[in-house]
C-alpha cells in the first residue's frame, strides 16, 4: 500500500500544528511511520487520501458503534444545522436526550452534558469533592480519565501514598491529592483508604479498562470497591466514557450489576460529535450550579448539533437492543479466529475481550493491570500493527489501546481480518 499523500500532508501539518496532530495518539509515535490522513468513511471502512480502503477497528476510538456516516445520525445533524448551530439558550432536544439517557442507564436521575470525556471526568471529581467535603481521590494506574491535571499522575516506586505528576505543568499540589491504586487489587485500595481515613472524596475507575489495552475487572473487584466506598463514605465514579452505551444499553453498571454514585460518558453518547456527560442521583446532581454550590458551565454544552447526533444514536441503540448481542457475537468470532491463527504460529499472546472491546497483548501471562500490560512485546506489536495496516486492517497505533468493533462489520470483514492476522503472525517472534 502507498501512503505518499498522507506523508506529504503530515509534513504540512507539522509546520502549523504541534506534532502535526490535535491529539497525541494519532501520531504513530508508538509504532513508527507517518499517520494516515482520512478522506472519508462509510460503515466499517475508512478511505484515506491515497485511495486505500481500510477495515476500521478504532471507530473514532469508540463513538461509531454503528459504523461511520450512519444515516439516521447524519440526517439528524444536517436537519438541525439548518435551524442554527448554537444559541447558548435552552433547547428541547437537551431534555429529550437527557430523558432517554436517564431511562437507559440504571441508578441515575439527572445528567449534565459537556463537550468531552475529559470535561465530564473533571467535573465529576469536582462534584464528588464538593458533595463529600473531602479533597483526595483514588485512581488506578493505567486508567485514563482525560487530560485534566488530577488524572495525569502515574505510579513511581514511592507512589504508594502520593502520586507524582507525569506531565510538566501539573503541580505537586495537585498531584498529592491523587492516590494511585493497582487495577484489580482490592487489598491495595483498602490500604490506601485506611492510610487516608476521612480524606478520600471518590474512587474513579474505568469499570472495564480500555486505556492499557482491554482489561476487564476480575470477579468481585467492582463489588468490592462498592463495599469499600459504602463503608468509608466515599463516592464511586464509573468512568463509562468507553463502556457507556457499548457494553450494554445501561453500560457497565447494567452488565456487572454494580451501582456507581456518579457515571461519566463520552464517545458513543455523542454519536461522533464532541459530547461528554456526567450523571448521578438527584441528591448529588443538585449540588451543581445554578441550584447548588459546585460550579460547572459551558458555552457550547448541550449544543444542538451535538445533541441531535447523540439523540439519534441513543434512539437507535434503545430501539434495536439486539445490536449489542450482534456486535458481541462478531467480537467473539474475531476473538476465536485471531486465537486460532496466532496459536498456529507459536506467538506469545493473550487476548482480552468483553462485549465489543478486544485487544491482543503480546505476552503469555494474564493481563490484569498496568504492569502486566506493560510486559507485552512491543516489537511484536509494531510489526503486527504495520503488517495489519498493509493488509488493509486499521487497529490503534499503540499496544495500550483496546479495539472497538462496530456493528457495520460483516463476517466477511472479520474473516479478512483473521486471514490478515494469519499472514502477519508468520513475521512475529
Ligand atoms: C476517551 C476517554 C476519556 C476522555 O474523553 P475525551 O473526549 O477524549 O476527552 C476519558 N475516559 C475514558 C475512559 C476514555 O476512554
Amino acid at each position: 500500500m502507498k501512503y505518499q499523500r498522507s506523508s506529504a500532508l503530515f509534513v504540512e501539518a507539522q509546520k502549523v500544528i504541534p506534532g502535526g496532530v490535535n491529539s497525541p495518539v494519532r501520531a504513530f509515535k508508538a509504532v513508527g511511520g507517518d499517520p494516515i490522513f482520512v478522506e472519508k468513511a462509510q460503515g466499517a471502512y475508512l478511505y484515506d487520501v491515497d485511495g486505500n480502503k481500510l477495515i476500521d477497528y478504532i471507530n473514532s476510538w469508540g463513538p461509531m458503534i454503528l459504523g461511520h456516516a450512519y444515516a439516521p445520525v447524519v440526517n439528524a445533524v444536517v436537519e438541525k444545522a439548518k435551524k442554527g448551530t448554537s444559541f447558548g439558550m435552552p433547547t428541547k432536544i437537551e431534555t429529550d436526550i437527557a430523558e432517554l439517557a436517564v431511562s437507559m442507564v440504571p441508578n441515575i436521575d439527572k445528567i449534565r452534558f459537556v463537550n468531552s470525556g475529559t470535561e465530564a471526568c473533571m467535573s465529576a471529581v469536582r462534584l464528588a469533592r464538593g458533595f463529600t467535603g473531602k479533597d483526595k481521590i483514588i485512581k488506578f494506574a493505567g486508567c485514563y480519565h482525560g487530560h485534566s491535571d488530577s488524572f495525569l499522575i502515574q505510579a513511581g516506586s514511592g507512589a504508594v501514598t502520593f502520586g507524582t505528576p507525569n506531565s510538566p505543568g501539573v503541580t505537586e499540589g495537585t498531584a498529592k491529592d491523587t492516590l494511585l491504586a493497582t487495577y484489580n487489587d482490592l487489598d491495595n485500595v483498602a490500604q490506601l483508604i485506611s492510610a487516608n481515613q476521612n480524606e478520600i472524596a471518590c474512587i474513579i475507575i474505568e469499570p472495564v479498562a480500555g486505556n492499557m489495552g482491554c482489561i476487564p475487572p476480575t470477579t468481585g473487584f467492582l463489588e468490592g470497591l462498592r463495599e469499600l466506598c459504602d463503608k468509608n463514605n466515599i463516592l464511586l465514579i464509573f468512568d463509562e466514557v468507553m463502556t457507556g452505551f457499548r457494553l450494554a444499553p445501561g453500560g457497565a453498571q447494567e452488565l456487572f450489576g454494580v451501582k456507581a454514585d456518579i457515571v461519566t460518558f463520552g464517545k458513543v453518547i455523542g454519536g461522533g460529535l464532541p459530547v461528554g456527560a456526567f450523571a448521578a442521583r438527584s441528591e448529588i446532581m443538585d449540588y451543581l450550579a445554578p441550584i447548588g454550590p459546585v460550579y460547572q458551565a459551558g458555552t457550547l454544552s448541550g449544543n444542538p448539533l451535538a445533541m441531535a447526533a447523540g439523540l439519534a444514536m441513543l434512539n437507535e441503540l434503545n430501539k434495536n437492543r439486539n445490536i449489542f448481542e450482534s456486535i458481541n457475537k462478531k467480537t467473539e468470532y474475531l476473538h476465536n479466529g485471531l486465537d486460532r491463527v496466532l496459536s498456529a504460529e507459536n506467538v506469545k499472546f493473550t487476548i482480552n475481550r468483553i462485549g465489543s472491546m478486544i485487544s491482543v497483548h503480546f505476552s503469555e501471562n494474564k493481563v490484569v493491570d498496568f504492569n502486566s500490560a506493560a510486559e507485552g512485546n512491543n516489537d511484536n506489536f509494531k510489526k503486527f500493527f504495520h503488517g495489519m495496516l498493509d493488509e488493509g486492517i486499521y487497529i490503534a497505533p499503540s499496544a495500550f489501546e483496546t479495539w472497538f468493533l462496530c456493528d457495520a462489520l460483516t463476517y466477511e470483514d472479520l474473516d479478512q481480518t483473521i486471514e490478515a492476522c494469519a499472514k502477519v503472525a508468520k513475521k512475529l517472534k
